[in-house]
């Protein structure tokens, strides 16, 4: 039996080769969200453009591939410009164009109080908004990292279900669900295998499966179809796995129903 529709929950579209677009498309993946991330930024400026490149340049590229591109406005722990109060200010802006979908990727990387004031002003920003946010976890220090993370997010008054936590594992995976957060899934050999993946089905039915593709590591632009062949080959429900790979991401960031 084969699946369609599938969507691309989580990805950087700049990084992503013109061929990534390609395998996507001929894998089922018809869309996509980009995740803003401008590493090493130091000025507002260098986020608008990137923003503007997505929702632009980059959409263009990939819907000549067959990728509807959506995205999401934000700063990346990884990249938070001296004058970061100034992307804050323009975030509603940017929300307005009917493909940005979300804010994201945000969060932290130390919980420094530089990472947690820029984390809270966005918290506030999608509160205000009313639109999903996507939250990136650390390598190291995650349980600590995403105590803090969801004790900002009560503070900001996020409703749980608008709250993506990324990175999703069996470290933290506990401490998303109790919240009724969402789990984002990135599928890679460093984060959720598929094994560990089917093996903790009932922990993570309620994540939405990723790639994360960027150039800054090993990595794969499908990465989250071996998830959805490994479930299949292991004879898992399919209105599960059609859920986790596009159903839940179509409804959390509204996407319009396109043409299959
Ligand atoms: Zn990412």
């Amino acid at each position: 039996m084969s699946m369609n529709g599938f969507i691309e929950s989580h990805t950087h579209a700049s990084m992503v080769p013109y061929d990534g677009f390609k395998s996507m498309a001929a894998k089922g993946i018809n869309k996509a969200v980009s995740c803003a991330i401008v590493i090493s930024a130091r000025h507002a400026e260098s986020y608008f453009d990137h923003f503007r490149m997505i929702s632009g340049f980059y959409r263009q590229v990939a819907a000549t591939c067959g990728v509807e591109l959506f995205s999401a406005v934000g700063i990346h722990p990884v990249g938070i410009p001296d004058d970061w109060t100034r992307v804050i200010d323009r975030l509603p802006e940017f929300l307005r164009d009917d493909t940005v979908v979300a804010i994201g990727e945000v969060g932290m990387n130390h919980a420094s109080p530089l990472e947690k004031d820029v984390l809270r002003a966005q918290l506030e920003v999608a509160v205000n908004h009313n639109v999903p946010v996507i939250i990136h976890t650390p390598k190291e220090n995650r349980p600590h990292i995403v105590d803090i993370t969801l004790n900002i997010a009560v503070q900001a008054g996020i409703e749980p279900g608008l709250l993506v936590i990324d990175h999703a594992n069996l470290d933290i995976i506990k401490q998303i669900n109790d919240f009724g957060a969402i789990p984002g899934i990135t599928v890679r050999e460093q984060n959720m295998t598929p094994e560990v993946l089917v093996e903790n089905l009932d922990l993570f039915k309620n994540g939405m499966l990723n790639s994360d593709y960027s150039n800054i590591m090993p990595n794969d632009p499908v990465g989250l179809i071996k998830a959805v062949e490994y479930m299949q080959s292991r004879q898992i429900d399919l209105n599960i796995i059609q859920e986790m790979a596009g159903g839940k991401a179509a409804r959390v960031y509204r996407l319009p129903a396109g043409v299959d």
